[in-house]
């Protein structure tokens, strides 16, 4: 009898992307152990091991990756230099690049460019007078936003005139970024995954927001074909320039035949969730196979998709939902213990479904 090594993946972050990278590990015969600071976090449920620490405390995390073969991450704040010391000692197979070049607005917009995708004007801005003087160059209206720590629409502001540059003065507590206001027809977002050779990349998704936070995906994005092909083609050889490996998202603004790069995530994203059920493979899956040395698979799209997230205020729905009969619609309930508005309690994917048709056939039965 042959004795099967089972490898172990050690995710720091025990949100609802630990939760869902844990479940694909599992498919794939790995065994995972997560970290987060919060005893009741989502992936702990289904885990192989956890340990409750805070994502800055050396010793837990090293505790984490003595414990793996292999580390990941899905929470994006990971101090710099706790990691970079890890790498050396430890397999943190993405390595801290992609991350450090993901973890400062204006670092991740000068990479963005060096490597050739288009973003919105911008500039670095500090306090008042060289807010002045930014507006001046890039006009109104304008997007100031703090370079560390904004996520979900938090830590910015559009600047429409002279008076709201007396409002922005409380983001500027911080070291800021002024960007050009970008009157996009609509936001879209690619997932790819590297093996440091192929990439695979995941079908162009066209992203809905609603308060600053991701509300809808359908995919494929309606737009043009050629446009989404050079969407994902830009993309694929950004992370080849960059030397990226793992998993990494990019959320682009599109206007006209332009493509801005926006932002960019070296983790599985939410936009990426409708891949579970609509593609032939997921963007977990594709994460852990790049984490456990097989192959990369390229993805193919089942049928057209939607994806609905769902907040505090929706969770009800979707659990009524999920009690109900309803071929194709996929109901998630990442088990949160405590619901609140604005909060992600889970997403509900609709195969085989157009945006059109679910704004005739389902939006109603969410909060509006
Ligand atoms: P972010 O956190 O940078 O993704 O920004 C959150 C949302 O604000 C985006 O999804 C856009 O809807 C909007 N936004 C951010 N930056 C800009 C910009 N430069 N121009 C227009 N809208 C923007």
């Amino acid at each position: 009898m042959e004795k099967q090594q089972v490898k172990t993946i050690g995710i720091i972050g025990g949100g609802q992307l630990g939760l869902m990278i844990v479940e694909q590990a599992r498919l794939l015969g790995a065994r995972t152990v997560c970290l987060d600071p919060a005893e009741d976090a989502p992936a702990f449920r289904l885990c192989d091991e956890h340990i409750v620490a805070r994502f800055d405390d050396p010793a837990a995390l090293e505790e984490l990756c003595r414990r793996s073969d292999v580390v990941t991450y899905e929470f994006e704040n990971v101090p710099g230099d706790l990691l970079v010391a890890l790498e050396r000692k430890y397999n943190i197979k993405q390595g801290f690049r992609p991350l450090f070049d993901s973890q400062d607005r204006l670092r991740e917009k000068n990479n963005a460019r060096e490597h050739g995708l288009p973003t919105p004007d911008f500039e670095a801005v500090d306090d008042a007078e060289s807010l002045r003087r930014a507006v001046a160059r890039i006009g109104f209206p304008c997007v100031l936003k703090t370079r560390t720590l904004g996520y979900d629409g938090h830590g910015q502001a559009v600047l429409r005139s002279e008076a709201d540059l007396e409002r922005a003065g409380e983001l500027l507590a911080v070291p800021c970024i002024l960007e050009e206001f970008i009157p996009f027809d609509f936001e879209a977002s690619v997932v790819a995954v590297s093996d440091g050779g192929q990439v695979v990349c995941f079908p162009v998704g066209r992203n809905i927001h609603r308060e600053g936070i991701l509300d809808l995906c359908i995919v494929p994005a309606e737009m043009p074909e050629a446009l989404r092909d050079r969407m994902t083609e830009r993309t694929r050889r950004f992370m080849r320039d960059c030397g990226y490996r793992g998993i990494l998202a990019i959320e682009y603004f599109v206007k006209g035949d332009e493509i801005y790069f926006n932002e960019m995530a070296p983790r599985p994203h939410n936009s990426g969730h409708w891949t579970i059920e609509g593609a032939t493979t997921n963007q977990f899956r594709e994460l852990c196979r790049y984490l456990l040395d097989m192959p990369l698979e390229e993805p193919r799209l089942v049928a057209p998709t939607v994806m609905k997230n769902i907040l505090g205020q929706d969770l009800e729905a979707a659990e009524a939902l999920a009690r109900e009969e309803h071929p194709d619609v996929y109901v998630h309930v990442y088990g949160k213990t405590v619901s609140k508005p604005k909060r992600k309690m889970g997403h509900v994917t609709f195969v085989g479904m157009t945006g059109e048709e679910y704004a005739a056939r389902w939006a109603d039965r969410f909060v509006k």
